[in-house]
């Protein structure tokens, strides 16, 4: 739990002591609202610490592990002649290559795999680099120190990697996604830029390594051709890349938007920008609950794994609506349907900044 106090250390929550303390009867408002995160912290340190090992990481290690064993079985069924078992194969491929690289990968980015600082290093480069073909150091930096600290603040944790605003919402929701698999590998390539030779050179091994790994595998565990591996690879890593980009534009685009000068302190910025989804028992598997139904958790508490997200979301959503504060949920149909409809609004135009008058 060391860290929660890196939590109060970030700029998300130091930001709304810098403006306004002057005038009478402010800094007690601002220290009620910080009491509310605090006792909202205890409540959620108490859990974590009643927990065991097993509930803390074992179940998110297990799946992960879980994963990789189904691999060799993924591996044989892709080389058999009969359609039925090729298919099972590459349904095993996609998923595990999903639990992997969208579960593995962001678990990793956030150091939520080990308690030891040096183990989280390397399941971050494992994961990030060799499993999910992307920079760790990239990948963090965007994630975990743009995304998280500054959730739905305007031009810096907007979530508007995703935008395209050229293109028709059809596209757009559900034929560039499929592109992700390509796309990835090139943004890649791009973030290298500023970065350590040591870096730069670490990264492109290990990109390799797990691309031309699973592509030796195929040709020589499956015996399939190169063109056929190429597409079998293809179409594994593009398997979920249509619920990856839903679920990423979901929970944040269209919620309370902040300006960077003017922004809420944690508690209520959490609460406003962020969305959960319901429990669904392949995207619960595969993402992991902290990007599915445990999102609003995950935001407050990005440093827990998807099953402790789980275990203290009754813990949240009790304190939050005891509190009056927005608990936000929403349907995957429905929040699609929104998109859909109001894609112009949502995706082209700037969004309003939300006034969220006496607690800025
Ligand atoms: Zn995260």
């Amino acid at each position: 739990m060391q860290n929660i106090s890196e939590e109060w250390r970030d700029p998300a929550s130091r930001d709304g002591e810098g403006h306004g303390d002057g005038a009478q009867g402010k800094p007690r408002a601002d220290a009620e609202r910080e009491t509310l995160m605090m006792e909202l912290t205890r409540l959620v340190q108490k859990s974590v610490r009643e927990s065991s090992w097993w509930e803390r990481r074992g179940i998110d290690c297990s799946i992960l592990t879980a994963a990789f064993i189904s691999l060799p079985a993924g591996f044989l069924l892709l080389g058999s002649s009969q359609l039925l078992y090729f298919l099972l194969g590459l349904l095993i491929m996609g998923i595990a290559h999903a639990v992997i690289t969208v579960k593995g990968t962001h678990l990793a980015s956030h150091g939520a795999l080990s308690e030891s600082p040096a183990w989280a290093d390397f399941w971050a480069v494992f994961f990030i680099e060799v499993c999910g073909s992307f920079s760790a150091r990239a990948g963090v930096q965007a994630h975990v120190k743009m995304h998280h600290a500054h959730t739905n603040v305007i031009g810096l944790g907007d979530s508007s990697t995703w935008k395209i605003p050229f293109l028709p919402r059809s596209v757009y929701l559900f034929i560039a996604p499929l592109a992700v698999p390509i796309i990835t590998p090139i943004v890649a390539i791009g973030q290298l830029k500023g970065q350590s030779p040591f870096q730069i050179v670490r990264t492109v091994l290990c990109v390799c390594l797990g691309f031309f790994s699973q592509y030796y595998l195929l040709r020589c565990v499956s015996g399939l051709s190169c063109s056929s591996a190429l597409v079998v690879m293809l179409l594994c890593r593009a398997m979920f890349s249509l619920p990856y980009i839903h679920v990423n534009i979901f929970q944040h685009i269209g919620l309370s938007m902040f300006s960077a000068t003017h922004r809420p302190k944690r508690i209520y910025q959490m609460t406003h920008g962020v969305l959960n989804l319901p429990r669904n028992p392949l995207l619960d598997w595969t993402f992991g609950h902290s990007l599915i139904n445990c999102h609003v958790e995950h935001h407050l508490f990005p440093f827990l794994s998807d099953n402790m997200c789980l275990k203290v979301k009754p813990i949240v959503s009790q304190y939050l609506k005891e509190k009056k504060l927005p608990y936000l949920e929403d349907g995957y149909v429905s929040r699609l349907r929104l998109f859909f409809h109001k894609y112009q609004e949502l995706m082209v135009f700037a969004p309003p900044i939300t006034e969220l008058v006496g607690i800025q």
